[in-house]
């Protein structure tokens, strides 16, 4: 009797993992077909200078255009991209894509594409990001490079040379999701950065004692090193008020403008 329930298990288990492999397979598939297809699309979200009201910069984040399940948001492919080997591509259309959609806004503001550590495998980031300036005719002090801390583990020759590669190109490197690594600090003395942005964890609970202490001693960091600070996940006012009233230029966040396939607008509405 045992036995035989081994073998069901066993069964169900084999079953399990030939339905895992070939919904992950079927996943690919679809992914690389969206991208031949021109499904994959860049949505725009501001970020703001908390001091002229002005809004400085705007993310690009991809999403999906499927054509019967409707806007699908990164988390549900980036992964699948990642694994499969689709994410030097897919990134490559991202960069390209929000590169000539600057090129078309009324106010020359930068716009900051995300990298993915899987962008940097194969050394070819650097010409990949050449050729889409190129292509755009973006100036390249317009383009903002994000990366978290994912992408810093590897600190071969490879990855540290691509990185010096989009400053030298002219382009700003910025530290993503500031805190939430292991070793966030030591990151900011061994690459060049233009800026930082703290991560959304430590904004939604401000105006929190412990996490405003933490929040002033990075700001206070970032301006001795001369690197700009951005709050990411503003979405109360009293988040507003505080960075207000601590001196944080820059923030980004719900409350400010949410993400959006139009190019963003040039004032705040929630400020002006
Ligand atoms: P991220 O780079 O930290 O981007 C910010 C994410 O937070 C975005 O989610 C944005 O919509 C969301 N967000 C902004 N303000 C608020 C807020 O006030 N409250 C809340 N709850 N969320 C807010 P999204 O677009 O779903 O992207 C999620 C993540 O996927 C991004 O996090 C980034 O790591 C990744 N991602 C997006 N686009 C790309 C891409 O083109 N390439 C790569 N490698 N990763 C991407
Ligand atoms: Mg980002
Ligand atoms: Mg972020
Ligand atoms: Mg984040």
């Amino acid at each position: 009797k045992a036995k035989e329930q081994g073998k069901g298990k066993a069964c169900l288990f084999e079953r399990w993992i030939e339905e895992e492999h070939h919904s992950l397979i079927t996943r690919e598939a679809e992914l690389a077909e969206a991208i031949r297809k021109d499904q994959i699309g860049v949505h725009y979200q501001p970020i703001v200078d908390l001091k002229s009201h002005r809004i400085v910069s705007a993310e690009a984040l991809v999403r999906w255009n499927h054509p019967t399940r409707g806007c699908i948001p990164p988390s549900e492919f980036i992964g699948t991209a990642e694994r499969c080997g689709l994410m030097e591509e897919l990134g490559e259309v991202v960069l390209r894509t929000a590169c000539r959609d600057a090129m078309t806004w009324t106010t020359p503001i930068q716009v900051n594409v995300n990298l993915s550590p899987r962008q940097l495998r194969s050394g070819r980031f650097p010409e990949i990001l050449a050729q889409a300036l190129e292509a755009s005719g973006l100036p390249s002090e317009r383009l903002g490079i994000e990366i978290t801390e994912n992408v810093l583990l590897d600190q071969d020759d490879k990855t540290l040379r691509q990185l010096d590669s989009i400053r030298s190109q002219g382009a700003k490197l910025i530290l993503d999701d500031f805190g939430t690594g292991y070793s966030s600090l030591t990151y900011l003395h061994e690459v060049e950065v233009d800026g930082i942005k703290i991560d959304a964890a430590f904004t939604s609970k401000l105006p929190e004692k412990k996490v405003a202490m933490i929040y002033r001693m990075i700001a206070r960091l970032a301006l001795d090193l001369n690197i700009y600070v951005v709050a990411e996940g503003v979405e109360e006012p009293s988040q507003m008020e505080w960075l207000n009233q601590n001196g944080i230029r820059f923030a980004q966040g719900y409350l400010l403008g949410r993400p959006a396939p139009s190019p963003p607008a040039t004032r705040v509405e929630y400020l002006a």
